[in-house]
């Protein structure tokens, strides 16, 4: 391949640039064949693969319609606007959103038949008006803190969620779909939280029924329960990052002890190479210096594009099939790279991270580089980084 002048000045003419100086590779078939797996772990329980934050950085829709032709029967996101996006696409699956601020519009929802997961008496109120004035029945799975101490009703307030639930449900507006929580400690399986939160949440399923609703789904596990408390399953559950091929469980950073296999590739090309002498410092304000002649390669993606700016001088990358490691700050479109005597030219392939067995570095491997976790590394993957999809057929 060649990345010349005119190639860059075709590109620009047409005002798309297939030339990219970094871009994401996303692989649908590790998408697709991990949900498969994870849905082996569930054993009778449904799968619903979370697809918020853009699919952890990985594309909303090509990532929602791998997962469902992986064995994935719901779809979850955090925001509204994400529900009706996989709608506006065609996608019919059952879909549930779980995070909304007050004063939302449930009507674009309630019209969509999106489930509206409600943690609280104000959020049942509008999806009853949104039922109201859209003629139709709010499909609603109520949200109860059994422990995280986040989002969801706690204490007396999921008494009076539940009887504000009962008496919409009973009137016609509203019908409660299911029950869900979320654990606070599942990535420490041996944390008593793991086990009194599924007690209290036994205790809230048996509530609710005593209070006349029927529940058709009731769930609670993340990727990190999906894979190692399968007594938490009940009748589904909702696995994100374990979709996209990463390990939820720190203890246990290689994901293919689980069967997965990561499906984001972040790559570029090198710009500029050049022999400096010892004694140069690189990137701003020096904080690396050369202690020897070398070669110092441009890899051009930044902090712009979700390389943390803490993956400096420790951020690991493969240039050319080597290993090194980020030499200096990284910059909003760029970092720099010291490899030696290395020969590098202008145009070289390098991969930040990507599953590792071609010896790149993997999303966690830079999680554990900036002191982070593999989901923040994948999710704040910029937009500005072109997607491009392989993989992903129908099973044959
Ligand atoms: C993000 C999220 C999940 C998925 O969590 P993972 O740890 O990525 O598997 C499941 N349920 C809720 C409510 C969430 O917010």
């Amino acid at each position: 391949m060649s990345f010349g002048w005119r190639t860059i000045r075709r590109a620009k003419l047409t005002g798309m640039n297939d030339q990219p100086p970094a871009w994401i590779t996303v692989d649908l078939t590790a998408i697709q064949q991990n949900v498969a797996r994870l849905k082996e772990y569930a054993g009778d329980a449904e799968v619903m693969a979370v697809v918020k934050g853009d699919a952890y950085g990985h594309g909303l829709l090509p990532v929602a319609r791998a997962a469902l032709r992986g064995g994935a029967t719901w779809l979850g996101v955090a925001q509204m606007s994400e529900a009706l996006a996989l709608r506006e696409a065609g996608i019919e699956a059952p879909v549930l959103t779980w995070l909304t601020a007050p004063g939302t519009d449930f009507q674009p929802a309630v019209r969509a038949g999106i489930d509206i997961g409600v943690p609280a008496v104000w959020e049942l109120e509008a999806a009853v008006a949104a039922a109201r004035i859209t003629g139709t029945t709010a499909r609603v799975q109520l949200k109860v803190d059994t422990g995280l101490g986040r989002n969801g009703a706690f204490g007396a307030d999921w008494d009076a969620l539940r009887d504000a639930a009962a008496k919409a449900q009973a009137e016609g507006s509203v019908e409660v779909v299911g029950l869900f929580t979320h654990f606070a400690y599942a990535d420490a399986p041996e944390h008593p939280t793991v086990l009194t939160q599924q007690e209290l949440f036994a205790e809230r399923v048996r509530d609710a029924e005593r209070a006349g609703l029927r529940l058709q789904t009731r769930h609670m596990s993340n990727s990190a329960a999906t894979l190692t408390q399968p007594s938490a399953a009940w009748d589904m559950v909702r696995p994100g990052l374990a979709v996209y091929g990463l390990t939820p469980v720190p203890q246990i950073g290689d994901p293919a002890h689980f069967g997965l296999r990561p499906a984001m590739r972040v790559q570029a090309r090198a710009t500029v190479t050049k022999r400096v002498p010892a004694g140069q410092g690189v990137s701003y304000a020096h904080t690396y210096v050369t202690d020897r002649e070398t070669s110092l390669v441009d890899v051009p993606i930044g902090y712009a594009d979700g390389v943390p700016r803490a993956g400096s001088s420790v951020g690991p990358v493969l240039v050319n099939g080597e290993r090194h490691t980020v030499a200096g700050r990284v910059c909003m479109d760029q970092f720099v790279v010291d490899v030696g005597d290395e020969e590098v030219a202008a145009g070289d392939p390098i991969v930040l991270f990507g599953p590792g067995d071609g010896g790149e570095p993997t999303a966690q491997d830079w999680a554990e580089a900036t002191g982070t976790i593999s989901y923040e590394i994948v999710a704040r993957m910029s937009s500005r980084l072109p997607r491009t999809y392989v993989g992903g057929e129908e099973p044959a």
